[in-house]
């Protein structure tokens, strides 16, 4: 592989197991590495607060998985807005990444889940393979 290695990422512990095996996996195979970060939809009637803020908290989430990538890997960042396995499987099929890399759970608070329902979206429709971190 030298191709692309989608990361996604929420800011979760998952996430984060996750941000690691891709650092790895880019560096074995030098690999470019795609962070894809989903936002929750701003509605415009909020105002520019909360639209500043919102732009802040997405910022912050991209700056952590840059740090946890680590230096000398060429990433390339896309925040979208929108349900985030919509915003992953489209960047994967756009972008024709070779893996896909997540973790098997993220924010969400049901702890008995073994796959959140965004990690089962992306293994059901994913037309690249996927990497579940746990
Ligand atoms: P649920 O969202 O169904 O309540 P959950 O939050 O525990 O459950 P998921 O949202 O499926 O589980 O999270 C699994 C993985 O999906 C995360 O570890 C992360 O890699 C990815 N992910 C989740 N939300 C986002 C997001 N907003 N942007 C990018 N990646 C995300
Ligand atoms: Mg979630
Ligand atoms: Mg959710």
């Amino acid at each position: 592989m030298s191709g692309q290695i989608l990361l996604a990422y929420d800011g979760s512990p998952h996430a984060r197991k996750a941000a690691a095996i891709a650092s790895d996996l880019a560096r074995r195979y030098r690999a470019r590495v795609c962070l894809v970060y989903a936002y929750d939809p701003i509605s415009g009637y909020l105002g520019e607060p909360f639209l500043q803020e919102a732009t802040e908290a997405a910022e912050k989430i991209v700056q952590e998985a840059r740090s946890l990538l680590g230096g000398g890997l060429e990433v390339e960042v896309e925040t979208l807005e929108g349900p985030p396995a919509e915003a992953i499987l489209r960047v994967a099929e756009v972008r024709k990444v070779d893996l896909i890399v997540m973790g098997t759970r993220g924010l969400g608070r049901l702890e008995g889940l073994l796959l959140g329902s965004q990690s089962q979206k992306v293994l059901t429709h994913a037309q690249s393979p996927v990497l579940l971190a746990r």
